[in-house]
C-alpha cells in the first residue's frame, strides 16, 4: 500500500508555545534522509511542565502510523512498567533520539543522529526537566559515550549538570526474560531516584558529552515555523 507521508497535521492548531513551535518544526523537518520514508515524524508527547523527560531511541512502525511515541508493544509495556510506580505517560514527557523511522527500524546512522540532535537540544533547553530517564543503549550514549548500558542502568547520575537515570529499553525487555527483570527493577528505583534528584542529587561529573546542557544559541533558541 502506497503510504501517505504527512508534513502537515489538518488537526494542529497554531503554535502558542515554544514546544509546540518545537514540534512544528519537526513535523515539516528534512535534515536528514528519514524524512523521504515517514508517515508521521513523532516530536514527542507530554505536558511541558514535566519533571521527568523519557528518551528513546526512535519511532517503530506504529509509532510512524500514529505520530506518537511507544504506541506499539513497547508502549504497552512502557504502560505497565510506569503503573508499577503509579505513574503515566500524561505525566511525563517522551520522546527519542531521532524523530523519524529509520527503514526496518535499523539503528539511526551517527549522521541520523547529529541531525536530529538540534531537536533534543531544544527539547531540553525549553522542558528543563528535573530528570532524563534514558531508554537503551542510543539515549544512554547520547549522554554518557562508551559506557554499557548492563553497567550503567539503575543509577542516578549528574552528567555536565544534568540529572541522568539510565534504564532498560521497554522493546529489549520484550526480546529478553533478563532485561524484562532489569526493566521491572530499574523503573521499581525510579519513586526513590526522583526523590534523590529532588533533595540530594550526586555531584556533577565531567564525561566528554556530545550534547551538554549548556545555554542554546541563537538558532536554538528561537524556534520560527518553517
Ligand atoms: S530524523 Fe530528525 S533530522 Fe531527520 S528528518 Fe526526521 S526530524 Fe529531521
Amino acid at each position: 500500500m502506497l503510504k501517505r507521508r504527512v508534513d502537515y497535521e489538518p488537526e494542529a492548531k497554531v503554535p502558542e508555545t515554544r514546544l509546540e513551535l518545537i514540534h512544528n518544526l519537526i513535523h515539516h523537518c528534512d535534515r536528514c534522509p528519514l524524512h523521504r520514508e515517514r508517515i508521521h515524524a513523532v516530536p514527542g508527547t507530554g505536558p511541558e511542565s514535566a519533571e521527568i523527560f523519557m528518551l528513546g531511541e526512535g519511532p517503530g512502525k506504529n509509532e510512524d502510523e500514529e505520530g506518537k511515541p511507544f504506541v506499539g508493544r513497547a508502549g504497552k509495556l512502557l504502560d505497565e512498567l510506569l503503573a508499577s510506580v503509579e505513574m503515566t505517560k500524561q505525566d511525563i514527557y517522551i520522546t527519542n533520539i531521532i524523530k523519524c523511522r529509520a527503514p526496518g527500524n535499523r539503528d539511526p546512522l551517527p549522521e541520523e543522529q547529529e541531525a536530529c540532535s538540534r531537536f533534543l537540544r531544544m527539547q531540553l533547553t525549553t522542558l528543563e526537566p528535573l530528570l532524563v530517564v534514558t531508554m537503551g543503549q542510543f539515549a544512554l550514549s547520547h549522554f554518557l559515550p562508551g559506557e554499557p548500558i548492563g553497567k550503567a542502568r539503575g543509577r542516578l547520575r549528574n552528567v555536565g549538570g544534568q540529572l541522568v537515570y539510565p534504564v532498560i529499553h521497554p522493546a529489549a525487555a520484550l526480546r529478553r526474560g533478563d532485561f524484562h527483570e532489569w526493566a521491572k527493577e530499574d523503573f521499581l528505583r525510579l519513586p526513590a531516584i526522583l526523590e534523590q534528584a529532588r533533595s540530594e542529587p550526586p555531584a556533577e561529573e565531567n564525561p566528554k558529552v556530545r550534547t551538554p546542557r549548556k545555554p542554546p544559541n541563537d538558532e536554538d533558541r528561537q524556534p520560527t515555523l518553517i
